[in-house]
């Protein structure tokens, strides 16, 4: 028999998260993800809640890669690639990826939750600094956190994109062996870019390595998709970079690490997510590659990315509302307080528009938002749509008159 009490105090926790109105509810989808999807109970929906950024979800292509890829090499090895055996599209993917990202090489892994958590335990010793963005990923958080007491490295946060904060810890950790600063290209909750430039600078001054986390700026920012570098125009500077397949480049899963060729080498000697997991299955090694191929021969699908972002932002500061300002396609539209974001979500729900709240402790208190994220699948009439949908729950709410 199961232990009762270990039940019975789960279910008060979660009637707890209900109480406070934090329970998170799942929505079933009976269709791809794509611009519209069909939701269980409610039908047609347009979204504007996924990192699916260029639309690739769907997209034949990538689709019948992953059939091939299935039908080529089965469901997976059966086993950890250095036990087991590795696949070859694989390989090709890892090369396809270094590429995209201007690095010599890369290696995936199941998730980029998998990459980060393996990365920073893998390159840090006891004697070395560690420093993180206040608002990088909560994937990078744990990172530190097990780097910190796997290798007993020292580990700090500077002030989000505050270059002065993080000079100043880098000084203070001059004795160190080896200084390392993390940070998210793209901001999830912000929609904010990090200042690469003058990171990597501050990085030559101060002798320390950039690892940067380019999940929600692969396939998005830079002329031809190719993330924060290109964006800046720092392709090939940034010592690791690591990123997910499951926003612009497919969104089924996976992630990787990229960066010279001895680090991916160190990683898969060492990095224990590689050593303890399976690889990537094929079938998704096979859609991310056939993304990454996508994205390269149509560069246009980041151009109208771009277009459909900024002529959404314009919309709805001519509504009235103060969306953060920023040119990703992620865009948080304050509202306050985390009742009202919650509300609005819900609101929209019922007019068919799939936008998330997010509220405290995500972000902070009086800044809860509704995070609207384009795609370049999304039609003009989409956006007009939503625009229409959100203004007119706004003024119901009272957020804009
Ligand atoms: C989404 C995201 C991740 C997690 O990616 P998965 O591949 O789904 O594990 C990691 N880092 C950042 C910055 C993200 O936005």
């Amino acid at each position: 028999m199961i232990n009762k009490n270990f039940v019975s105090s789960l279910e008060a926790s979660v009637q707890q998260l209900k109480d406070d109105n934090v329970y998170k509810r799942l929505n079933y989808l009976e269709s791809p993800q794509s611009a519209h999807v069909k939701m269980e109970g409610r039908g047609d929906v347009l979204i504007l809640s996924s990192n699916n950024y260029l639309g690739l979800c769907d997209q034949p292509e990538v689709v019948s890669a992953g059939i091939k890829g299935l039908e080529k090499f089965g469901a997976g090895t059966g086993s950890v690639r250095f036990i087991c055996g590795t696949f070859t599209v694989h390989r090709e993917l890892e090369h396809a990826l270094a590429a995209l990202v201007g690095t010599e090489a890369s290696l995936s892994y199941v998730s980029c939750w998998n990459a980060n958590e393996g990365l920073t335990a893998s390159i840090a010793q006891e004697g070395d600094l560690v420093l993180s963005d206040a608002l990088n990923h909560a994937s990078i958080i744990d990172s530190l956190r097990l780097a910190k007491s796997i290798t007993k490295c020292t580990t700090g946060v500077y002030a989000h994109s505050d270059m002065d904060d993080l000079r100043a810890k880098l000084k203070a950790g001059s004795s160190a062996r080896r200084r390392i600063i993390w940070t998210d290209g793209v901001f999830s909750m912000e929609g904010s870019i990090a200042k690469l430039p003058e990171i990597l600078q501050i990085a030559r001054d101060h002798d320390a390595i950039v690892v940067m986390d380019d999940s929600h700026a692969t396939g998005v920012l830079g002329k031809t998709g190719r993330g924060t570098a290109e964006h800046f125009g720092v392709l090939g500077e940034v010592d690791a970079i690591t990123s997910t397949l499951g926003k612009a480049l497919g969104g089924a899963a996976g992630g990787f690490v990229a960066g010279p060729e001895a680090l991916c080498d160190m990683l898969t000697q060492r990095s224990r997510p590689q050593l303890f997991s399976n690889a990537l299955p094929p079938t998704v090694a096979a859609s991310a590659l056939a993304s990454v191929n996508y994205l390269t021969s149509h560069p246009d699908r980041v151009t109208l990315l771009r277009e459909n972002t900024r002529y959404f932002r314009g919309s709805i500061e001519e509504a009235g509302f103060k969306p953060l300002a920023g040119e990703t396609p992620i865009v948080p539209i304050i509202v306050g307080e985390t009742s009202a974001a919650i509300r609005m979500s819900d609101m929209l729900l019922a007019q068919g528009v799939f936008v998330t709240g997010f509220g405290f402790p995500v972000v902070p208190q009086g800044q809860a938002r509704v995070r609207c994220q384009i795609s370049a699948s999304h039609s003009r009439d989409d956006l007009d749509r939503a625009v229409a949908a959100i203004t007119s729950v706004g003024r119901q709410l009272g957020i804009i008159s």
